[in-house]
């Protein structure tokens, strides 16, 4: 019987009548007494350290200096007193591998020593470097089997931090994951490598400028989209449990048509939930802002403010693991999945990225007068340049089995990579192309006069938004907005560093080239830039991403449209490819052949896990649930036949057959899946096995799922087991 379903939706009832609900646990403090409390930051720093410890950190963090072993022994000392004044007894060093969440592996600063009552202690090794064991982490064929050493070593321009659970406190060290051969395993030592290689090529270009500008960092602010729902459905949908995503399940009557959930009121038991988390996250020094309700139902973004980008993405791996912790605490559960309903939108994570100088010039600042502002125009050529000649290098880096559900099915947005420049700046580069710096350009933004009384006129943004451009512009950054929620971004940032770092040193060599010619050092620049705008001219589109006319234009333009994760990892094993990542010191050759290995690896995995559990869910959920109510209307047919009612049986018969017709294909699809599935022994590669489920095994999903759903509103309610759609998004 469908007990556990019922009683799911018997506990919410409670909650919402004042029951188990947890209250709000949030503190009064002010943002500013919390924020950061449980980070060892640059003001706590400079309390448990010495001068020279303290600016050896400022060195790594500004000029990528390395720290001495004996300055370590000193960071140690002074990170170990701090933690143990906050009451830590563990520490761990915490990273990023290639599974795509992060791992730990904690250690007690106790050790038993002659002495009776033993140390506390961390000595600068234990801070530097552990030794996890990497063979329980992906690898794609970077470590062999019989060698599973790896290490994690210390990242000292992420600060390290505390968690606390009930039963107590953990220091917790940002780290890179490695090899023994000192193969990146992880995804924290490329981001570094890739922003060390941003920051130079972009402070090179900017001494054109100004050469008193002495770094350039990347930034990043990570909107995270995602769903909440109650515990007890999630428990009941096995489904969301195993893969994230509902297998099953029919559209429910109200879904997202209304658009009435976003900028609708939050509900109260989210918010109690989301007060909680910005709690925790300012207390991690994670600069919360944002929150508001997407447009599908119990969909909910979370956006903090923008930081350097390897800062950024500490925090929003951590914001990921702090969600689920802290809604288990309300009786809640996070979907991140990039899809986990049918039908309705999925989740992304919206990259806002730009660059910023040490003097504080934000480069894709269009300024007072864009038209006329070289610097601004240089850089946003360049990045425009970047994408058009490594479009699906960029694609490749935001696969994924759930990014497959809303990249190319006509949900933002979609496979095919594209800039979005806003009207204003096409003009702009319209007329640079023509003309060069316009002196006389319009000043400012242009003003919307309100003709309602009272009411100041608007300032206008340079840019009209697009949500349907995978890269559009935002007037003061470009916001990469078709990674998956589930992604951690360090993929698509290290990638799109990557690209923009090796477009900017062509284009200085280019420059340097014109100059050392005699021309003039701004008309170098200029007509450099000029042919960039004649040569990137395809990848430029400002209409809708989502139209049919768009797939068909891009096809004439020769811009790839690769909508499945298998196949789109292909860009990622080019020369081209290689040779970029190469050149730019950020992977190796073998590295990134690694990471394509593990993530078709990874898509193999997540779609068989899927193929079991569609058999599974439909032989004994959806198909029982059919049975058991056939059976009552087998005993209806009876009783009307004694009663010699002939049209009810006729009707009655009728039922039976329409649910006997669907339980039956699901059988019969369910045949020819697991036959297509026997293919899978004669693949010889990761690649070939990823490609044959991608093409034979998964086309099956579909199929089966739309039986099952008609059953949905065949069956008795009561006979059915799966929480349904309603009760999924609708019931809190
Ligand atoms: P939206 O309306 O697109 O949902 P949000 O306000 O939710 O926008 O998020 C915008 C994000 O962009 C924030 O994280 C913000 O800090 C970030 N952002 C703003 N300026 C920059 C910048 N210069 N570099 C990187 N990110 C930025
Ligand atoms: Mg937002």
């Amino acid at each position: 019987m469908a007990e556990i379903r019922h009683k799911a939706l018997a506990g919410i009832l409670e909650h919402s009548n004042g029951g188990s609900m947890p209250q709000k646990r949030s503190s009064k403090r002010k943002i500013s007494e919390i924020f950061g409390e449980n980070v060892f930051d640059m003001n706590t720093m400079k309390e448990y350290l010495t001068e020279g410890a303290y600016y050896a950190i400022v060195a790594a963090k500004k000029h990528n200096k390395k720290i001495e072993i004996e300055t370590a022994e000193t960071i140690a000392k002074g990170i170990k007193k701090w933690a143990m004044d906050m009451g830590a007894t563990h520490y761990t060093h915490w990273f990023q591998p290639l599974t795509g969440g992060t791992a730990e592996k904690h250690d007690a600063f106790y050790k038993p020593s002659s002495n009776a009552n033993g140390i506390e202690n961390l000595t600068a090794a234990e801070l530097i470097q552990r030794e996890p064991d990497a063979s329980s982490f992906p690898s794609g064929g970077l470590r062999s089997t019989d060698a599973a050493r790896g290490y994690t070593v210390w990242d000292p321009t992420s600060p390290a931090f505390i968690l606390e659970v009930e039963t107590g406190k953990t220091l917790y060290i940002p780290a890179v994951f490695i090899s023994y051969t000192g193969e990146c395993l992880g995804y924290k030592a490329p981001l570094l490598k890739s922003i060390e290689a941003i920051s130079k090529a972009a402070t090179d270009v900017y001494h054109y400028f100004d050469d008193t500008v002495q770094s350039v960092i990347p930034t990043l602010g990570c909107e995270q989209e995602y769903f909440i729902i109650d515990a007890g459905l999630f428990e009941a949908r096995p489904d969301l449990m195993l893969t994230g995503r509902t297998l099953f399940g029919r559209k429910s009557a109200k879904g997202q048509e209304l658009d009435d959930h976003y900028f609708g009121v939050i509900p109260e038991r989210v918010q109690l939930f989301m007060n909680d988390l910005e709690e925790e996250s300012l207390k991690l020094g994670i600069p919360v802002l944002t929150r508001h309700n997407e447009v599908a139902p119990s969909q909910f973004e979370f956006a903090p403010m923008y930081e350097e980008l390897n800062v950024a993405n500490d925090h929003n791996m951590l914001v990921m693991d702090l969600m689920h912790k802290v809604a288990r605490k309300h009786n809640l559960r996070i979907l991140m999945h990039e899809k986990p309903f049918h039908g309705l939108n999925g989740s992304g994570k919206h990259n806002n990225w730009s660059m910023a100088t040490d003097t504080g010039i934000n480069l894709l600042s269009t300024g007072n007068q864009p038209g006329n502002n070289l610097p601004f125009i240089t850089y946003f050529i360049n990045i425009i340049k970047a994408i058009s000649v490594n479009a699906d290098v960029l694609r490749a880096s935001i696969t994924g089995p759930g990014n497959d559900h809303r990249l190319g099915a006509n949900e933002a947005p979609p496979a095919i990579i594209s800039v979005f420049t806003g009207s204003e700046m096409a003009k702009l580069l319209d007329e640079f192309e023509k003309t060069g710096l316009n002196p006389n350009a319009p000043e400012g933004n242009p003003k919307l006069e309100l003709d309602i009384p009272k009411i100041p006129s608007a300032i206008l943004d340079n840019t009209d938004r697009n949500r349907t451009s995978p890269f559009p512009f935002i007037g003061n950054r470009f916001e990469f907005r078709a990674a998956g929620s589930t992604q951690n971004c360090s993929l698509p940032m290290m990638t799109l560093n990557t690209m923009v770092a090796d477009q900017l040193i062509l284009f200085k060599k280019s420059v340097d080239a014109k100059i050392a010619e005699g021309t003039d050092k701004v008309a170098a620049i200029t007509e450099v830039l000029q042919g960039y705008i004649r040569e990137s001219k395809d990848i430029i589109f400002n209409g809708d991403g989502y139209s049919e006319e768009w797939e068909k234009e891009a096809e004439k333009r020769g811009l790839a449209n690769v909508k499945t994760t298998p196949y789109a990892l292909d860009a990622l094993i080019t020369d081209q490819a290689k040779s970029l990542f190469e050149r730019n010191n950020v992977l190796s050759r073998r590295e990134l052949v690694a990471r394509y290995d593990v993530l078709q690896e990874i898509y193999v995995n997540k779609i068989s896990t899927e193929a079991c559990l569609v058999k599974e869910l439909a032989l004994t959920h959806i198909i029982p649930a059919a049975i058991d109510y056939q059976s009552k209307l087998i005993g209806l047919f009876k009783g009307y036949q004694d009663m010699g009612l002939d049209t009810a049986c006729k009707d009655v018969k009728n039922q039976i057959e329409e649910i006997h017709s669907h339980t039956h294909a699901i059988r019969e699809s369910i045949a020819q899946m697991d036959s297509a599935g026997e293919k899978l022994h004669s693949c010889t590669s990761t690649s070939d096995e990823a490609k044959m489920l991608n093409d034979s095994v998964k086309p099956f999903f579909d199929i089966i799922r739309e039986h099952a759903d008609s059953l949905e509103v065949l069956v008795d309610d009561s006979n059915w087991k799966l929480p349904k759609y309603r009760e999924l998004l609708f019931i809190k």
